[in-house]
């Protein structure tokens, strides 16, 4: 059964460890992340952005596949799918669609319109009973077509929109989407607890935790980060594996083009990227 990020991530909160949220793109993806995330008994959060839903042939396609994974295969677990990123329409397609969470990423408008827009979202949200994620301060990287060092958001902007009765906050804190460059000056820790002080129980969400070494992800978590987004690494991890099988010629020794041998190691070296995550965000055991 899909249920509501709130509970999970109080409890994440309260317990000093972070949930990771991981973005599917396809069957394997997902089948791969629930299976590690039931095998370490961790709740776990399937991202989806506008992109992969579209990719994957609209959210009702994926509301249909997670859904018939979870009995199929078993899940236990607490399961979100929650939308990555959304528009405000976007937003209301997947609550329509049988999303158990959605992201409004209104960063990019003005803080007014960002407040108008997020206030009608935690009515719909509320009534239907699922969680709902609100950005403040935009957090940089490739989405934005320019590779930029992240912004930090102003906490007392950020207070404004926990206020409003969001379930999760993702606060810009110097983080970026996708490679990290050479030269990042690293997690603003400084903005991170100002944020923390300022909106108090409030879970919130680190963006772009692909390649934010494990020392500023422990520190992150201490001063209040209950959700980690991952998903640029499982896309290396996967690119690698299956990079690899094919130079080896793999594909060429009797069926192994066969896509389920085909397909396998990057599987595998999912399920390998996730279990590290889980380790390090402290969610191992705590479904
Ligand atoms: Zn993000």
């Amino acid at each position: 059964m899909l249920v509501s990020a709130k509970s999970m991530l109080e409890k994440a909160k309260a317990g000093k460890y972070a949930v990771g949220q991981f973005n599917i793109n396809n069957l394997e993806w997902t089948k791969s992340i629930l299976l590690t995330a039931q095998e370490l008994n961790s709740p776990v959060i399937l991202g989806v952005s506008e992109g992969a839903g579209k990719y994957m042939c609209g959210y009702k396609t994926v509301v249909g596949m997670v859904k018939g994974m979870i009995e199929e295969l078993g899940i236990t677990v607490p399961v979100a799918l929650h939308l990555d990123h959304g528009s405000y329409e976007g937003a209301m397609k997947c609550i329509e669609a049988g999303f158990s969470s959605v992201m409004f990423d209104g960063s990019h408008y003005p803080i007014d319109e960002n407040v108008a827009k997020t206030t009608e979202l935690v009515r719909i949200c509320n009534e239907k009973g699922l969680s709902l994620e609100a950005e403040v301060g935009a957090i940089g990287g490739e989405e934005d077509g320019v590779i930029g060092n992240g912004e930090c958001a102003d906490p007392n902007e950020c207070k404004m929109i926990a206020d409003l009765g969001v379930t999760m906050l993702a606060a810009g804190i110097g983080n970026i989407h996708g490679k990290y460059p050479a030269n990042w000056p690293g997690l603003s820790f400084e903005t991170l607890a100002a944020v923390s002080e300022k909106v108090g129980d409030m879970p919130l969400v680190l963006h772009g935790g692909t390649g934010i070494p494990a020392d500023m992800i422990k520190k992150a978590i201490s001063l209040g980060v209950s959700k980690i987004n991952v998903n640029t690494e499982c896309q290396l991890a996967f690119a690698a594996a299956t990079r690899e099988y094919v130079e080896a010629g793999k594909d060429l020794q009797g069926k192994g083009f066969d896509p389920r041998k085909l397909l396998a190691p990057g599987c595998e070296a999912i399920k390998a990227t996730v279990k590290e995550k889980m380790e390090l965000f402290g969610s191992v055991g705590k479904a």
